[in-house]
């Protein structure tokens, strides 16, 4: 074993380990309340909202949620809201009643939404009102018993705002189905049951595929949640006095804990976007004083490219940062130069609730995971050894710290596989290939799962796969990540084509039919015909070969 690992620099710049407040994620939100009742919590297109009034609201619809929806202690509830005030009211509601959370990405198709409900055993739903014909199906076959329709339009106020406003409305297809509007909830004026909640409750099911396969719910605890929101407000030194711009997705783990948990936790702002829009964010910032925004690579390059930004004053931001895919060298430089800020990369998972690695903030490195978190227990292992392995090697990254999953739901097999034993401490796999600097920095590689990073949407190839063998002319299929210049990675098929189907169907007709498939950053953008594909003597075939020459 190298000496050189971690960390001598560690311990000298951080105390090791950070105290946890041992409330839930409701009590903070109430913490909040009670510190800072009148201060606006959320900005919307126009509209704003103070604590106590997404606090009363979060109330509210727990009774609601209790008493006419029977929701109990740890029931699973679908939440398909993209980014608005009512994401986060609901999300505490269900919180407030020991209920779980299990948040749903918008683009996800009827076919996605059904796997989830079925997966996590999930009977009742929060559902925004543009999104609500994917969602009627569940109802109409009773895999859904209850459905509450959230209409943001309510939280906007178009004659204050120069925001441009993202189209929100959809027409409900005819149906005798009936679904519970977000007003009846509210002037139900129902009151929750006492709260008993535990920090060792569940509370969030995200999903992802983790390294194989279909996509698998992690199971986060409030505790886990919280070392991770409390590590980022100190991280990131957040106050009150905290305006953050909320534009990564809230369903999505980096969203959820950097853009609203924590600010939250903090007492600050948060101007929420609810589509990713460049103009409306330079106008946020400038609007609103913006002074915190974490981010996903395309964002921050889609955002430096608008000609029209140097006409917005941007200089209220003093923070920004973000992970999920790696932030090319030259536009963190770019935004140095114009901004004089440097990027804040981190980096984590779906399963650690987002970060486990941060750059510290006034010594980052370029294209770099950072050092490890509070509390983080970060190793470099052999692949083939398990071994752990010293600087400059690179390994499998593992993972030990409070924000480490409990396992995947219901996934015995991949429970055992994910996690390996060090010196007597579990370390979760994170199926990622770094390496670690000598000054303790981390590096990706490589991966070691067959994922595709695209926009910082993960594509798992099996599931695109799986949804292309339902096509009639498909043999073969094989889904690879190729470079994108806009997405970094993109999403490429090859295909074996049944014979009798040859000349008959073309990679245009593939790419349409996969469209109204599957969720929109999932579907092939590239289908390459191959009469054959490499295999091991096993016949499996070697995706790895097949991605080199995409
Ligand atoms: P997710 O579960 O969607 O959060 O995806 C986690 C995966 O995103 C990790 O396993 C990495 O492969 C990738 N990732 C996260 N942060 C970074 C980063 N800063 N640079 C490169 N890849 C990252």
């Amino acid at each position: 074993m190298n000496n050189t690992k971690h960390f001598e620099f560690w311990p000298a710049r951080l105390p090791k380990s950070l105290t946890v407040p041992k409330t839930t994620l409701f009590e903070d939100l109430e913490m909040t309340t009670r510190k800072y009742p009148d201060k606006v919590a959320m900005q919307y297109y126009g509209a704003s909202y103070t604590y106590e009034e997404i606090y009363s609201e979060a109330q509210k619809l727990a009774g609601y949620l209790e008493h006419e929806l029977g929701i109990q202690k740890q029931d699973k509830v679908l939440l398909f809201i993209q980014n608005s005030p009512q994401f986060l009211i609901s999300f505490f509601a269900i919180l407030r009643l020991r209920a779980v959370v299990v948040p749903i990405n918008p683009m996800s198709v009827t076919e996605d939404l059904e796997f989830y409900v079925k997966d996590c055993g999930i009977n009742h739903g929060i559902v925004g009102q543009e999104l609500i014909n994917k969602v009627l199906p569940l109802k109409e076959s009773h895999l859904l018993s209850e459905l509450i329709v959230a209409t943001y339009s309510d939280y906007i106020n178009q004659s204050n705002t120069s925001l441009e406003l993202p189209s929100l409305v959809t027409e409900p297809r005819q149906t005798n189905i009936e679904v519970i509007s977000w007003h009846e909830a509210m002037q139900a004026e129902k009151k929750a049951t006492e709260f008993n909640g535990k920090e060792n409750d569940v509370a969030v099911i995200p999903y992802t595929s983790g390294t194989t396969g279909l996509p698998k719910g992690c199971i986060h605890t409030n505790r886990t949640v919280q070392a991770n929101t409390v590590g980022a407000a100190h991280w990131m030194n957040m106050t009150a006095d905290t305006v953050t711009l909320t534009t990564l997705p809230l369903f999505h783990v980096t969203g959820l804990v950097h853009s609203a948990l924590t600010p939250i936790y903090a007492g600050g702002t948060l101007v929420i976007l609810t589509r990713w829009n460049r103009e409306n964010a330079a106008k946020a910032i400038e609007e609103f004083g913006c002074n915190h925004w974490i981010n996903i690579s395309t964002m921050l390059i889609d955002f430096l490219s608008n000609p029209n930004l140097e006409n917005y004053d941007i200089s209220s931001l003093t923070q920004i940062g973000g992970g999920g895919a790696p932030l090319p060298e030259a536009v963190g430089e770019d935004l140095y130069n114009r901004t004089g800020l440097r990027f804040v990369e981190g980096y984590g998972l779906s399963e650690t609730i987002s970060h486990t690695h941060f750059n510290p903030p006034d010594r980052p490195k370029l294209q770099c995971l950072g050092i490890p978190s509070f509390d983080v227990d970060a190793r470099v292992i052999d692949l083939e050894s398990g071994e752990e392995l010293g600087a400059n090697e690179e390994g499998e990254l593992v993972v030990n710290g409070p924000q480490v999953f409990k396992g995947y739901f219901q996934r015995d097999e991949e429970n055992e596989k994910s996690f390996i034993t060090l010196d007597g401490k579990s370390f979760f796999r994170t199926g990622d290939i770094v390496k670690m600097d000598e000054d303790g920095y981390f590096f990706i590689v490589d991966r070691l799962k067959r994922m595709i990073n695209a926009s910082g949407y993960k594509v798992w190839p099996t599931e695109v796969e799986s949804i292309l063998y339902k096509h009639p002319a498909v043999q073969q299929a094989c889904v690879v990540s190729a470079p994108d210049e806009k997405r970094g990675e993109t999403v490429k098929a090859f295909v074996i084509l049944k014979e009798n189907y040859k000349g008959e169907v073309d990679e245009g007709d593939l790419i349409n039919w996969s469209k109204d498939q599957m969720a929109a950053y999932k579907y092939p953008r590239i289908v390459e015909f191959k009469e054959e594909f490499p295999t091991t003597s096993s016949g499996k075939i070697l995706w790895r070969e097949l991605q080199k020459n995409s």
